[in-house]
Parts: C-alpha cells; sequence; structure tokens
C-alpha cells in the first residue's frame, strides 16, 4: 500500500483490515500445517486451559478453537471449575508439559485471584508455551532472539508488514506498559532488522504531559484498556493508529445490551490518521493468527 507523504490533510484514514489479513495468514498456516501432518504422520495440537467462567475468555477461547478447526490444528479444551487450586492447575500443567502429543500449552488469562499468575506461567514448558509469556521466552526477546512471537505484539507487526508499512526509523509510541501488549511489542519493534528498527516511546498512567508525546508519534499504539481514550488532539496528521483496546461500553440498541469499542475514538482518529486498525475487526484477529502459528513453530521445533 502507497505510504502518505506527511503533513498532507487526512480526512479519512485507510483500514487496516485485521480481519482480512488474519485470514490470509491463518490460510498460509493451513497449508503448513497440512504439509506437516503429511511429513510427519502427525497433527499439530494446542491445548487451551481455561478456569472459571468469565464471559469474555469463553468468547476468546472458542474463538481459539475455531481457529484452530479452521486451520487443521487439533485442539483440546480443558475447563477448570473457578475453585480450582492453584497446585491442581499446576499438576495438569505438568501433565501437559510431558504428554508428547501436545505441542502448545495456553491458559486462558485471567486467572481467579486466588491462583497466582506469574507461578503457572513459570510451570509452562517454555516450548510449548505459544502465547510467549513463560519468563524464558521473554528473556529470549529482549535479547534479540524470539523463540516464538508474543501473539499480539506479533499480530500487529504483521498487519504493518502485509500493509507496507515499515517501522525502520520511525518513532512508535505506545501508550500501555504491560506483559502482555506494550513491553513486548515493544521489544519487537526494537530488534534489528526489517519491521523492528523503530525508536519507541512507552507511556503509562505515570507519564507526564502523554499528549505532547502522543503527537510526535509516526505510529500511535493504544493498549490503555480505557474506551476512547485517545482523542483526536492526540494524533499527529498522517500518524498510523493502532489500536489494541477492547472495552464494553453500553449500548441499549443491541440486543446484547453492549457494543465493543476501542481505546482510540475512532470517529475523530479517522479525521486525522492514514492510516487505522478498526475494533472490532482489526488487532484482534491477529493476534489468533499468530497464536495459530506459534503452534506450528512449537510442533516444528518438537521434532527435533
Ligand atoms: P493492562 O491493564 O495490563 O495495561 C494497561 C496499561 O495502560 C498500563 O500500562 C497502564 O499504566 C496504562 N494506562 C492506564 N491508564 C492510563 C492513562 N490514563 N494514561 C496512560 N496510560 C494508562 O491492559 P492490557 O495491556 O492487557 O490490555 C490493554 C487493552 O488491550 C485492553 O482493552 C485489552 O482488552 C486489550 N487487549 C486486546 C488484545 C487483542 O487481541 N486485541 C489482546 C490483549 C489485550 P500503568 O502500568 O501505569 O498502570
Amino acid at each position: 500500500m502507497e505510504q502518505v507523504q506527511e503533513g498532507e490533510k487526512y480526512m479519512n484514514a485507510q483500514i487496516l483490515d485485521g480481519k482480512k489479513t488474519a485470514l490470509k495468514v491463518r490460510e498460509e498456516i493451513k497449508d503448513e500445517v497440512a504439509l506437516f501432518e503429511q511429513q510427519n504422520g502427525k497433527k499439530v495440537k494446542l491445548c487451551v486451559v481455561i478456569v472459571g467462567d468469565n464471559s469474555a475468555s469463553k468468547v476468546y477461547v472458542r474463538n481459539k478453537r475455531i481457529a484452530c478447526e479452521k486451520a487443521g490444528i487439533e485442539s483440546q479444551i480443558v475447563e477448570l471449575a473457578v475453585e480450582t487450586s492453584q497446585s491442581e492447575l499446576i499438576s495438569l500443567i505438568e501433565k501437559l508439559n510431558n504428554d508428547n502429543s501436545v505441542n502448545g500449552i495456553l491458559v486462558q488469562l485471567p486467572l481467579p485471584g486466588h491462583i497466582d499468575e506469574d507461578a503457572i506461567i513459570e510451570v509452562i514448558n517454555p516450548e510449548k508455551d505459544v502465547d510467549a509469556f513463560h519468563p524464558f521466552n521473554t528473556g529470549m526477546l529482549l535479547s534479540g532472539n524470539p523463540a516464538f512471537e508474543p501473539c499480539t505484539p506479533g499480530g500487529i507487526i504483521e498487519l504493518l508488514k502485509y500493509e507496507g508499512i515499515e517501522t525502520s526509523g520511525k518513532h512508535v509510541v505506545i501508550i500501555g506498559r504491560s506483559n502482555i501488549v506494550g513491553k513486548p511489542l515493544a521489544a519487537l519493534l526494537l530488534l534489528k532488522g526489517s519491521f523492528g528498527d523503530a525508536t519507541v516511546t512507552v507511556c503509562h498512567s505515570r507519564t507526564k504531559n502523554l499528549k505532547d508525546i502522543t503527537l510526535m508519534a509516526d505510529i500511535l499504539v493504544a493498549a490503555i484498556g480505557r474506551a476512547n481514550f485517545v482523542s483526536q488532539d492526540m494524533i499527529k496528521d498522517g500518524a498510523v493508529v493502532i489500536d489494541v483496546g477492547i472495552n464494553r461500553v453500553d449500548d441499549p440498541t443491541l440486543e446484547k445490551g453492549y457494543k465493543l469499542v476501542g481505546d482510540v475514538n475512532y470517529e475523530e482518529a479517522l479525521t486525522k490518521a492514514s492510516f487505522i486498525t478498526p475494533v472490532p475487526g482489526g488487532v484482534g484477529p491477529m493476534t489468533i493468527a499468530i497464536l495459530l502459528r506459534n503452534a506450528l513453530t512449537a510442533a516444528k521445533r518438537q521434532l527435533k
């Protein structure tokens, strides 16, 4: 896609269609999964563990199961009661670590309050850690040799790649410093080479003069968890805007009573940005595509 010149006026940003791009990525993975199975007589298998009945988590797990099915990846969903103890969960993960038919293990977050999430993530065999949350994998990423791509940040980079939006030399401002989005995205963007090589600023709730910083962004990423937080006056003319946020806001006109919106005021951003990801249909679908790719990568490595 043609790059837009700085200084132009952008009355209508181009939409970065994550749904469409994710489908293309998933088609590629499907072909590779079929080849893997044909060459090795073995299926790629992902096990997803969910504890409790958080409704959003259940939707995410169902979407992952469907995506696996479509890509030819076997999925096993283990649903545990909310009162499952930490030691019971650890025993299950250890069993999955030792099960050679399972290539990838994903524990759906958040976990109930009585379970220490960090302790659980540390039990997952790093070779099966398809979310790339294990400290070994975060260390590999920070040292410049990621073993797995963190799913959401990897999905953002993949979307930029597909649209031909280079990051080299660009100033990327990320609002949010979580271990799931902000920090690993910064690490990916700092990698040397194509679709890395960015100058990265990471902001958070203690950042002073946030607007002054976001106005310097060539690429602005919002991963905050606050509906419509990023307003028009925070966006530089022609910036690429990546909206990671998924927020439920009440909407009595809809049957379900709510709608999903991002962290960016979409209507306002359309008049300033050159490119923008919608919510839903932007970063979310890309996250799942990268998860599938990580499951395939894990299966390939485990053969060796
Ligand atoms: P966290 O709650 O873990 O992190 C939010 C970050 O935003 C924190 O670093 C926090 O700062 C920062 N923040 C909060 N308020 C402000 C503020 N007023 N000014 C500046 N920074 C602020 O969220 P996640 O990273 O897990 O998720 C962020 C959003 O992305 C959520 O809506 C989530 O649902 C969505 N998400 C979407 C995914 C997808 O696939 N599309 C995947 C993962 C998440 P501090 O650290 O100081 O508290």
